[in-house]
């Protein structure tokens, strides 16, 4: 029998779930984590089973999108396992697209078996092809490292689209560098602004931030872009870089435009809900997950939580200072 698909309040279908496997990552990028990050003890981790089952649970809720993150996905132990499991769903017709957002340090490992899985397409964050820079972003990660998983996950086959966060001051002055080496290597590119999140040891958000509309004003200085009228119920905007074909989208989370258009919801390694990345509410599933082996209760607290979300989110950076800040790290409710 199918179930009634979720629906949240504002007449919203909820097909999008992104899952954080991890709250642990092998960098530190200035924007996300401090570089002392406290991580989560391990038994307080969904097992992998868990992940399957509430995964599962949301499939069966009418949820056609499945996206992977973390902290990092890839250094979860036995994380294939999870991804062999979702397989299933793509398979059955269930779902739609089974896919990951992933700093790329382990792709050279798994690109073979992600794409094994169903996977088609993965995120890979990427702010400069400076080494030396790419260091200083992410504190521990090395630039080599990721390309070669960039390469990996290419010659299995996978699309690669680059996420690079524009960050003043930093990777400013790579702008043209960054376009022109995705369309020369045929990765698609979204910029995102940096958003207000977590406690980040005395770092200013505010001066990292780079707006979005400035760094459009900058590409059109050079090429001619037309709006793509492309809506992914997300924060993302597309423009076709006319001069090289190429796609660019931006996500600028702190504008309201795309709330009206939400269709997705967070879950965290510790299975809890965010109905929405800029509120504070959650729900908390796992406790009716291990309360009992029969799923009813967890169906019943999915919807609970889908009724409560919001019609949209806080975050503010006018008048330079940060409103609606929330207090958890990307890293927890994945980015
Ligand atoms: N570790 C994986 C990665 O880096 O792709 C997945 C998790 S990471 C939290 C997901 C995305 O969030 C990355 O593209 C990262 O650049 C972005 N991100 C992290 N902190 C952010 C912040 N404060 N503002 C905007 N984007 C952020
Ligand atoms: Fe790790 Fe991704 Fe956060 Fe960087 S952005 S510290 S790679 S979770």
């Amino acid at each position: 029998m199918t179930a009634t698909p979720l629906t949240d309040p504002f007449d919203r279908a909820i097909r999008y779930l992104r899952v954080s496997v991890t709250d642990r990552c092998d960098f530190r990028c200035i924007y996300c984590m401090s570089e002392s990050m406290t991580f989560l003890p391990k038994a307080e981790l969904l097992t992998l089973e868990e992940l399957d089952r509430l995964c599962s649970a949301f499939v069966r809720l009418g949820v056609r999108k499945l996206r992977v993150t973390g902290g990092e996905p890839l250094v979860r132990k036995g994380i294939l396992t999870f991804f062999r499991a979702m397989a299933r769903h793509l398979e059955s017709g269930a779902l739609e697209e089974l896919t990951l957002t992933t700093n790329g340090s382990q792709l050279a490992r798994h690109a073979g078996e992600l794409a094994a899985c169903g996977v088609r397409r993965v995120n890979v964050s990427l702010d400069t092809l400076d080494p030396a820079r790419f260091q200083k972003i992410t504190r521990w990660g090395r630039l080599g490292q990721v390309l070669e998983g960039i390469a990996a996950a290419r010659a299995a086959g996978l699309r690669v689209k680059i996420n690079t966060v524009a960050l003043k001051g930093e990777n400013e002055g790579e702008l043209f560098d960054i376009v022109e080496w995705c369309a020369a290597e045929g990765h698609d590119l979204t910029f995102i602004e940096v958003m207000p999140m977590g406690d980040m040891g005395g770092t200013d958000r505010l001066d990292q931030f780079w707006s979005l509309s400035d760094l459009r004003r900058r590409l059109e200085a050079r090429w001619r872009l037309t709006d793509l009228p492309e809506r992914t119920g997300g924060p993302a905007r597309y423009v076709r870089i006319e001069e090289t074909g190429q796609k660019i989208g931006f996500i600028t989370p702190l504008s309201h435009n795309f709330c009206e258009s939400c269709n997705r919801v967070r879950l965290t390694c510790t299975g809890e809900l965010y109905m929405c990345l800029g509120q504070e509410d959650m729900a908390d599933l796992r406790a009716p997950l291990r309360a009992s082996p029969d799923d009813a209760a967890l169906d019943a607290a999915i919807r609970a939580a889908i009724a409560r979300k919001p019609k949209g989110h806080d975050f503010d950076y006018s008048r330079r200072r940060v409103q609606g800040q929330v207090s958890r790290h990307m890293s927890h409710t994945g980015g």
